[in-house]
């Protein structure tokens, strides 16, 4: 057991929903540490899943939008770093096994389950459905699972809102493991080290960025957008003068620069203080002034996206380039999931015309039962004269 256990391959699976393009929430939150991940080559297999699928459980009627946001996510992953001959990036649509795991898995979880979960919960708060909850966003995280189990994925680096979904996929492979036999690992979620990049606040400090709220810096703002962003930034309603005390915790210019700025930074853009510590001692004690750590903070950001920038200007003149690598990498998926699909099929007893064994034994049973009910026949026709 335990050998079979170190020959499993290591398998890195992650995604995005393509309901607009990324923004820094993404890249501190996952994108960023993708990238180390893919970079130290201590995965076997890594997977970046594009979930067209699930971006339509709650925009039905806006296939647009989703269609048009596969290849400015792929864009973002590839100006981020994203090397596809080391990561398959595919599209979640062209992988026919998800939802068909994703109906098997539905019986595995009950309704009042899936009300449970408290991001599905807010999410729904958020988008206003009222009464009228799309199925498929209510059972989207049970094809969440199938995304990441279908892959064998180990680890599923992603933000803190995704940690119910990473326990719900753990739920479904232990019971679908303990009903039928062994096929699904159980994911584990890796989330960024530092506290501040696990939900980044948006910038207007409500407590999550995100595409559907219109409070995002994109990876693909220009400097300009950036730093007219972050100027508008939402800081500590208390600091009313530059001589008043400030708060530098649940401040979201504080904590982009927590996620954000490294000590070199200030030796190119603010050098009157060495590191970020001093410059927050500072603004708690009083007498700095929001602008000052607003302009070090666009300077900060600019610094760290202009690569980014610069590599998706390049990759936007080969669009026909990035839906080929979808294209092929979703081949790719496509046989990985449907070998796990295979061996999950044959532990169910599905596999109706591979399984030659239960053929075999059906056979056997029918040859048997005919055979006996001629010797009844004989016997009754000999008893009879
Ligand atoms: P939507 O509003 O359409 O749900 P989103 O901005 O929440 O979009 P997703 O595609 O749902 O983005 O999330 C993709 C990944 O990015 C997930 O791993 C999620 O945890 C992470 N992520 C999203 N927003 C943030 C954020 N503000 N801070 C940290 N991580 C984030
Ligand atoms: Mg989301």
């Amino acid at each position: 057991m335990e050998n079979e256990e170190k020959k499993l391959p290591k398998i890195m699976l992650t995604g995005d929903r393509p309901t607009g393009r990324l923004h820094i929430g993404h890249y501190v939150g996952s994108l960023r540490n993708r990238v180390e991940l893919q970079n130290t080559g201590d995965f076997d297999e890594m997977y970046i899943m594009i979930a067209d699928t699930q971006a339509l459980t709650d925009n039905a009627g806006n296939v647009q939008k989703v269609r048009d946001n596969v290849v400015e996510v792929a864009l973002d992953y590839l100006a981020c770093g994203i090397d596809p001959s080391k990561v398959t990036i595919f599209v979640q649509s062209r992988i026919p096994e998800l939802p068909e795991f994703t109906c098997y898995f539905m019986d595995l979880v009950t309704l009042s389950r899936l009300e449970r979960n408290p991001t599905v919960k807010a999410e729904l708060q958020m988008r206003e459905f009222g009464e009228s909850i799309p199925t498929g966003f209510l059972t989207y995280p049970i094809s969440q699972a199938a995304d990441i189990l279908m892959f064998g994925a180990s680890i599923v680096p992603a933000g803190e809102d995704q940690a119910p979904m990473i326990e719900q996929a753990q739920e479904i492979a232990h019971k679908f493991n303990s009903l039928y036999g062994e096929v699904f690992v159980e994911p584990k979620i890796q989330l960024p080290t530092l506290e501040a990049a696990r939900r980044l606040p948006g910038t207007d400090g409500k407590a999550k960025m995100s595409k559907s709220l219109n409070n995002a810096i994109y990876l693909s703002d220009d400097a300009k957008t950036v730093s007219q962003k972050v100027m508008t930034m939402f800081t500590d309603p208390t600091h009313l003068q530059v001589s008043d005390p400030g708060h530098t915790k649940d401040n979201p210019v504080f904590i982009y620069l927590d996620a954000f700025c490294k000590d070199e930074h200030f030796a190119k853009f603010l050098p009157e203080y060495p590191n970020l510590d001093a410059l927050k001692a500072h603004y708690e004690r009083g007498g700095l002034g929001d602008v000052t750590v607003k302009k070090f903070l666009a300077n900060v950001l600019n610094d760290t996206l202009e690569p980014i920038r610069q590599r998706r200007k390049e990759l936007e003149n080969d669009i026909e380039g990035v839906y080929k690598i979808l294209e092929e990498g979703s081949k790719k998926a496509e046989a990985k999931a449907a070998s796990i699909a295979l061996r999950a099929r044959r532990k169910m007893g599905i596999d109706y015309f591979e399984n030659h064994k239960l053929i075999e034994k059906q056979q056997k049973a029918y040859k048997k039962a005919h055979e006996q009910e001629a010797a009844l026949a004989a016997y009754l026709a000999k008893n009879k004269k």
